[in-house]
């Protein structure tokens, strides 16, 4: 029986989780960005710019080209790329990775490349399905004799009132179904639906909680019973290329679209071969021109490309050629450097001509005082962090002198010093006091190197 469960990506989200105050681009309806908007302060040209793919993308403009991000630490490269995913709307996957991910003992780089491509491209797959639905009113049991003789009782049938606007309908369903019910923890009061295919049973919520609804004419709540015994219902899915790979690493199941995902629960996984990947988009593209399946293609990320080397800038470059591919969104601090791989290419930012010359450029701005105070207090905020003024004058400061990266670091241990004293908003003290247990990169590497110097 196909168990119809929400399936959740493979999703990283403690990548994103400095980034959760970035709701899109913040641009207005004629493009310009506005100083502060969408969670975003400034860089409002390359925010722009990034308008200006996401029509690209939108206008399908964008096959074969990949964009550049170019610009220093904590200029807001990765919150761009995220944000622009937001732009192309929701439940569009992002996957963001750094270059040197790719290098690891198990896996071929390109392989791992390829692995990452696949988790940005999103499938969303509607099916509709013929459903049950309603508020649980009867739960009922129906025994009879042991078939096969013997003692005890088995269950032949279970009896199940619904209750939907249209009146109370029972149900006598199989046996299977009970399974089902209790798997779900069904009660007295739920409403559910039951799938009439499969027998799939899904709880949607608690009558009371769920059926009341607020009646704009008499302004008072009026409640009402939900659901509709017999309907159609669509139900959509979405998940990642990559999600569908794992799903089916394990040589089980059929082919069809819901028990590829009904195996991506199961932790255990073989190898995904190329073998698989043909197949699997060869059902993917059967589904798309049936037209139960969409592609969502997504944003890939891969922050430090320089960190690439020439064999997977080829295979960049083939793979962005390919009908299926997400949008590629490359960064780099790098100025001009050796294409790794390379012995004596230089080039710029350590890219190949190339892919280079595929590139739509955008350079990212070094923030100004005022901006970078206002992310600290926006990122306070968004963390539930309340910072008086002078701590948030300190903080800032470090954004100036240091980094964004390293001021906004200092935010959440700082807290935890002030809880620790006994206060609920960080103060000055807290600030001065994770600076000295936490020093930026910079003073970390002088403080190695004078020791090294005195014992030479
Ligand atoms: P790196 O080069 O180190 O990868 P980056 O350029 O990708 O850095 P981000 O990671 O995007 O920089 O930025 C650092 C932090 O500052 C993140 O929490 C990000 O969300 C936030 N941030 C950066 N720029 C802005 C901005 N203009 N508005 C609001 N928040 C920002």
């Amino acid at each position: 029986m196909v168990q119809i469960s929400e399936v959740k990506g493979n999703s990283r989200e403690n990548r994103t989780a400095a980034h959760t105050h970035i709701k899109g681009l913040g641009l207005r309806a004629d493009g310009y960005a506005d100083k502060v908007s969408g969670g975003f302060v400034g860089q409002a040209a390359a925010r722009e710019a990034c308008g200006v793919v996401v029509d690209l993308i939108k206008a399908k403009k964008m096959s074969g080209r990949a964009v550049l991000l170019a610009g220093g630490p904590g200029t807001g490269k990765t919150a761009l790329a995220l944000a622009v995913s937001q732009e192309l709307g929701t439940k569009v996957p992002f996957c963001p990775i750094v270059g040197s991910e790719v290098y690891s003992a198990e896996v071929k780089k390109t392989e791992a490349l390829m692995e990452n491509f696949r988790r940005a491209i999103g499938l969303r797959v509607r099916e509709t399905k013929e459903v049950y639905e309603g508020e649980v009113t009867e739960l009922t049991p129906e025994e009879s004799e042991n078939p096969l003789g013997g003692y005890g009782k088995t269950i032949s049938h279970l009896l199940i009132g619904l209750k939907s606007y249209r009146g109370t309908k029972k149900l006598r369903l199989d046996p299977s179904i009970y399974e089902a019910i209790q798997k779900e923890r069904v009660a007295i009061g739920d409403v559910i639906y039951i799938e009439a295919n499969t027998g799939a049973v899904k709880r949607v919520g608690r009558s009371d909680a769920y059926a009341t609804e607020f009646d704009l004419e008499a302004e008072e709540y009026v409640p009402i019973p939900k659901g509709d015994v017999h309907k159609k219902k669509e139900i959509v899915q979405d998940v990642t290329l990559h999600d569908l790979d794992i799903a089916n690493a394990r040589p089980q199941g059929g082919q069809d679209i819901m028990s590829m995902m009904g195996q991506l629960m199961k932790p255990k996984k073989t190898e995904i071969t190329d073998k698989l990947r043909q197949e699997i988009n060869k059902v993917v593209n059967r589904y798309i021109d049936q037209g139960v399946a969409e592609l969502v293609p997504g944003v890939l990320f891969i922050d430090e490309v320089h960190m690439l080397d020439i064999e997977c800038f080829t295979y960049l470059n083939r793979a962005l050629e390919s009908s299926i591919s997400p949008i590629v969104i490359l960064a780099s601090n790098r100025g001009k450097c050796t294409v790794r791989g390379t012995e004596d290419v230089v080039s710029a930012h350590g890219l190949p001509s190339d892919l280079l010359a595929r590139l739509l450029i955008i350079p990212t701005n070094p923030y100004e005082p005022d901006e970078i105070k206002t992310i600290i207090r926006l990122r306070a905020r968004t963390e539930g962090l309340v910072i008086t003024d002078p701590a948030l004058e300190k903080v800032a400061e470090h954004g100036v002198r240091t980094s964004l990266r390293y001021a906004l670091q200092l935010l959440a241990p700082s807290s935890i010093l002030a809880r620790v004293s006994g206060r609920k908003e960080i103060d000055v003290i807290d600030v001065s006091e994770c600076e000295d247990l936490f020093i930026d990169a910079r003073r970390s590497a002088n403080i190695v190197n004078a020791d090294e110097n005195s014992i030479h």
